[in-house]
């Protein structure tokens, strides 16, 4: 083929389509579709995925392609096509498609290099500038310093510096030095014996090449032979050894500290769950599986069974679970199960390992891969499964182009590779759930808990009764007397602070004022340690006030507790008591997480208290006794899911009591100890809170029942962002059916971030063959506003966050 269609990365309208080059002679043989390559576009070069070859484009004059920057394909025949659907399913280029399924290494920077034209003259440059080119004659622009910037571009202009574009390829591979012999043993042997007496470590080294003539890292060889690098060295300069360059991982995990684990015999509920799973995978043919099961009721034994067997069908498996639940205690159960065979990709890893455990899944050196959302494009070839843990979970949704859902992705993948598509969940989504009663998906259930151990008895606390009470503190009697109890025991706590939505805000009792951010509209946060007032949407930042701007009154309160103000309150009531506290500040740092649990797990702390991230996954067979400090906050946010969203919380927190030998108790703490989310999380009744939640929904036309999608619209002036939503809303009542819903313009929930305003109109739909073909109308409409005046519209199909 002499002609390579090719999507660039630029990320626009106008370029959303596929651009024609030359393929120089020298790659005819090699270049494949799916390879990435870097092509000329414009005065750049550009990185691009080359989608398509042929032997003759319409257009003439056509530029060659610049580089090969892989060896292989990187996406597969079925990746490329994942990404067009993807293109159609969520609204996004293509290129932004491309990108999302590959390691972010992979994802080309661009810098500028400034060359001499005239090296001869060097005088005519700037003083600053002539520094910069003493030792070399091409410049990286980013490594100028700030202060020299505008004499280049002084020079630039003049015509005395030239400016090519390059593309920065950050995949790196990692590798270390190795040592190999030149010579076959015959002669080293040779070699050795003529050596002088002196010489010893030589001789030792070429001993070793003797026995082993393979070549070694540098490191080892030293190691294993208890000498300094001098000698080998000295045998390199000799031309005796070589040096190379050994391609090694980046070993983010200990292997050696999995213990093998082997399968447990079944029990009757898992072996009902299992059998039609293992049936599809054995007639090779797709099928989507809802596994409605309690917390602890053994599902993660179900997963390993199944994928157990895709292995020994030679395929392969891909596990997703919420990024917070890939806890260490996680990766050891599939570790553990399948050894070395396992990729694990999540985002604590670096980039470069990010990199490495995705070119083992390329090289097929894996067969399994455990990760968070964007596993679910691991470049398998022949899957055999996919299971998606904790279905529920909003974190599968991706709030950034492309919006895409990974259940939506792996059911695309199930069907192409006609492999089962297996959902778990304790809390299913009413989406998920709905469709496994008409029978979309096929509905297995685990009624029971392993060792047939009980859910643990809940107590639901009126907080306002508690106030009535005369009980200020944010422990209600209930709650403090438990927890009394279990510290004489010595058994371990677990405390929720549920914080998302509301947080410590600051108000003046007096007159009322709320201290919100200037830029964005929300209130700002106290931050106890440094006494500042910190926005959580742009960073802004300033000293906590000792009196109110408005009213000059010293009647400042805090309101809304942070996991701080607990954990002071805490060492104050139960002085004894050791805490570990978990939240975005004490884990900020890498490691920190994992540590934190660690110490816990070896009770060296009494009391865990945390924000959403300690309620899901862990497992402390010593922990009895939970406490949720405040039910509600997530109640009232103005998103169609709270309630939903509440339960699955509550529901998942208590299933962390009670989960071995010792009996649990779950306490929550609510201003709202009727909503029928709390009660019925009290209850451990999924079912009944299902047909409540279901009977709102299709009350006030929401998903199942309808299908939602949201615009968004931002920009620095309210006028325009007002103008531009409502013209979008007309259009959208104008061109859709009747029995579409268009709500709005309206303020976002938060109307305003970074100084830009936000407004939305909410879409429920259906079924509405013109919504697509519209939405594309009107990002096409605003194209060019949204390139020159920093407009913003995006489109969320299936939004998560109504924020
Ligand atoms: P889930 O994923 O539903 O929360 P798990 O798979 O983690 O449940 O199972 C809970 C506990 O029971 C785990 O410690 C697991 O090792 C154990 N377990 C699971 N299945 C069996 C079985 N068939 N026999 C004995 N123990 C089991
Ligand atoms: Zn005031
Ligand atoms: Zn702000």
């Amino acid at each position: 083929m002499k002609i390579a269609s090719v999507i660039v990365d630029v990320a626009a309208k106008q370029t959303d389509r596929t651009f024609d080059y030359l393929i120089p002679e020298k790659w005819a043989d090699v270049l494949q579709k799916g390879m990435r390559v870097i092509v000329p576009f414009g005065p750049r070069k550009v990185q691009g995925f080359v989608v398509g070859l042929k032997e003759h484009s319409e257009f003439k004059k056509l530029k060659p392609i610049v580089e090969l920057l892989d060896p292989y394909p990187v996406l597969t025949e079925e990746l490329l096509q994942l990404g067009h659907w993807l293109t159609e399913k969520t609204l996004c280029y293509a290129i932004s498609a491309f990108q999302a399924m590959l390691p972010a290494a992979m994802k080309a920077t661009y810098d500028k290099e400034v060359r001499l034209l005239y090296p001869e003259d060097m005088s005519l440059l700037h003083e600053d500038v002539q520094q910069y080119f003493k030792q070399e004659d091409a410049v990286l622009l980013s490594g100028v310093h700030q202060d020299h910037l505008s004499s280049f571009y002084r020079d630039i202009q003049k015509g005395y510096l030239e400016v090519i574009y390059i593309v920065k390829n950050r995949a790196r591979k990692k590798t270390v030095k190795g040592i190999k012999p030149l010579y076959a043993a015959v002669q080293l042997q040779q070699l050795a014996e003529q050596m002088p007496k002196q010489a010893e470590k030589q001789k030792n080294v070429l001993a070793f090449f003797l026995k082993h003539p393979g070549e070694i890292a540098l490191k080892e060889l030293c190691e294993q032979l208890n000498v300094t690098q001098a000698p080998v060295k000295a045998l390199v300069n000799k031309g005796v050894l070589g040096e190379t360059n050994i391609e090694v991982y980046r070993q983010p995990y200990d292997e050696e500290a999995f213990g093998k684990t082997s399968a447990f015999p079944l029990t009757e509920e898992q072996e009902q769950a299992i059998t039609p799973i293992l049936q599809t995978i054995e007639e090779a043919k797709h099928d989507v599986f809802l596994m409605y099961g309690v917390t602890g009721s053994g599902k993660t034994e179900v997963y390993l069974q199944s994928i157990d067997q895709v292995l020994k069908e030679g395929k392969e498996a891909i596990v997703l679970v919420p990024e917070i639940s890939l806890t260490p205690q996680m990766v050891k159960r599939f570790k553990g199960r399948f050894g070395s065979k396992v990729a694990v990709l999540h985002s604590g890893l670096s980039s470069g390992e990010k990199y490495d455990e995705w070119r083992k899944i390329q090289r097929k050196e894996v067969s399994v891969v455990v990760g968070a959302r964007s596993a679910v494009f691991a470049p398998f070839q022949n899957l055999g499964i996919i299971i998606i843990d904790e279905e529920h979970e909003t974190s599968y949704k991706q709030e950034e182009t492309p919006r895409y859902h990974a259940r939506d992705v792996a059911i695309y993948r199930g069907k192409h590779h006609e492999c089962p598509v297996v959902l778990g969940s304790a809390t299913p989504t009413l989406e998920s759930f709905a469709r496994a009663k008409k029978g979309v998906y096929k509905l297995l259930t685990l009624r029971k808990r392993m060792n047939d151990s009980a859910l643990p008895a809940v107590d639901i606390v009126d907080m306002r009764e508690e106030l009535r009470g005369g009980n200020r503190s944010m422990f209600s009697t209930l709650l403090f007397e438990k927890m009394q109890d279990r510290l004489e025991k010595g058994e371990q706590i677990v405390l929720l602070l549920n914080k998302r939505g509301h947080s410590s805000f600051v108000m003046c009792r007096d007159c009322g004022y709320v201290h919100t951010c200037p830029h964005c509209e929300i209130s700002l946060t106290y931050h106890r340690y440094n006494h500042l007032l910190k926005c959580h949407y742009c960073g802004y930042e300033q000293p906590a006030a000792v009196t109110c701007p408005e009213c000059n009154s010293e009647h400042i309160r805090y309101f809304g507790t942070g996991t701080q103000k607990v954990e002071e309150e805490l060492t104050k009531l139960l002085p004894e008591a050791s805490v570990i506290r978990m939240d975005v500040d004490t884990t900020s740092r890498k490691g920190a997480h994992e540590r934190l649990l660690d110490q816990f797990a070896e009770q060296k702390a009494q009391i865990l208290l945390g924000t959403q991230m300690i309620a899901k996954g862990l497992d402390f067979p010593n922990v009895t006794l939970v406490g949720v400090l405040s039910a509600d906050t997530m109640l009232h946010l103005p998103d169609f899911r709270s309630s939903e969203k509440t339960f699955q919380l509550l529901t998942q927190v208590s299933g962390r009591a009670g989960r071995h030998h010792l009996p649990g108790e779950v306490v929550i703490q609510t201003y709202t100890p009727e909503h029928y989310s709390i009660q019925l999380a009290g209850q451990h009744d999924f079912d009944a809170f299902y047909q409540q939640e279901m009977m709102a929904r299709k009350m006030h036309q929401y998903p199942p029942f309808y299908y939602v999608a949201l615009v968004t619209v931002s920009h620095e002036e309210l006028t325009k962002v007002v103008a531009v939503t409502d013209k979008i809303a007309q259009f959208l009542r104008q061109k859709l059916s009747n029995n579409t819903v268009v709500l709005g313009p309206v303020a976002s929930p938060i109307a305003k971030v970074k100084d830009r305003y936000r407004y939305q109109c909410m879409i429920k739909y259906k079924l509405e063959p013109e919504l697509i073909p519209s939405l594309k109308f009107i990002l096409d409409r605003y194209q060019r506003e949204m390139q020159q005046q920093q407009l913003s519209i995006t489109v969320d199909l299936q939004p998560y966050s109504m924020m």
